[in-house]
């Protein structure tokens, strides 16, 4: 049986298991996915090893020290240097990043967009600005502290931290922050995303499965909006995909994940 998982920090929230194992049961694959909570990501290599994994994710905070420890890293992720999606292949281990393209396909509802605020800094915020780059979408940065800005500076972003920031409009406000997660905290000051939202079209939370308080400032505001449940999904297809080999269909492996929402 091939083993696969989930590692983060918190990971409890995560319903990576549920839609992978949903997958792996209506297609008859002879395997299983569990959760790994891991406080140390420089240990997730010897972890991913001694757990004997074929495969695995990796969510908050640890995408960018995956991405440092892979024997090597394919597609969009080298750019990003941000790794969600790790395969075990002839013993080596190969990171990719399925989040890009997720978070592209769960955009599409909200029709054309110009330019974006991102709200964070992280593995997600990389990820998310390099994919809107490429999806002709011109993205800020907009993250509580100036550490992690230096990778969007140098990727020729405008990247800010609250204090240089004046507020501009922009057609998409997203949530890339883990503010809400397990805090009841916004991602940034009210009165700012209150002046922001009401000169944007839509706003997207990537957090899923519970209401932020950045999604109930959203509602008051009246946009048209979404959580993180589609781009859950679309990063879940593209990643189930690469740990089977390519053998099944996004469609048939999209199915069953989809099932697994409303269980
Ligand atoms: P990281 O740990 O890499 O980055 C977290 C970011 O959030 C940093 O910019 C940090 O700012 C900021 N932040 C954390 N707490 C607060 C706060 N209270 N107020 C303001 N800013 C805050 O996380 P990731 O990028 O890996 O993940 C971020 C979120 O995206 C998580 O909630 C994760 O669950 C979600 N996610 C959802 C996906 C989906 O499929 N729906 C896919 C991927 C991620 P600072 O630099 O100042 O510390």
């Amino acid at each position: 049986m091939k083993i696969f998982s989930i590692f983060g920090d918190p990971v409890s929230h995560s319903r990576s298991p549920l839609m992978h194992n949903s997958v792996f049961s209506v297609l008859n694959i002879d395997a299983c996915y569990s959760r790994s909570q891991l406080t140390d990501g420089s240990k997730l290599r010897d972890v991913f090893f001694a757990k004997g994994l074929s495969g695995a994710n990796v969510t908050v905070p640890h995408k960018e020290a995956a991405y440092q420890q892979c024997d090597e890293v394919r597609g969009i992720a080298k750019i990003i240097q941000a790794v969600n999606t790790l395969v075990l292949e002839n013993g080596k281990l190969i990171g990719y990043n399925t989040d890009a393209d997720g978070f592209m396909n769960a955009i599409q509802s909200f029709g054309p967009i110009r330019n974006a605020l991102v709200l964070g800094a992280g593995g997600t915020a990389r990820a998310l600005s390099i994919a809107l780059r490429r999806g002709e979408i011109t993205p800020t940065i907009l993250n509580r502290s100036a550490q992690r800005l230096d990778y969007f500076t140098s990727e020729g972003f405008d990247a800010y931290v609250w204090d240089d920031f004046t507020a501009a409009p922009y057609d998409l406000i997203i949530n890339t922050t883990s503010a809400g997660l397990s805090d009841n905290e916004l991602p940034i000051p009210r009165a700012l995303l209150t002046e922001l939202l009401s000169r944007a079209k839509g706003a997207i939370d990537v957090i899923y499965g519970k209401e932020t308080p950045f999604l109930q400032e959203i509602k008051i505001s009246g946009l048209p909006y979404k959580d993180g449940s589609d781009m859950l999904l679309a990063q879940g297809v593209l990643a189930s995909y690469l740990f089977l080999n390519g053998a099944f269909s996004l469609e048939n492996i999209e199915a069953p994940m989809k099932h697994s929402f409303s269980l």
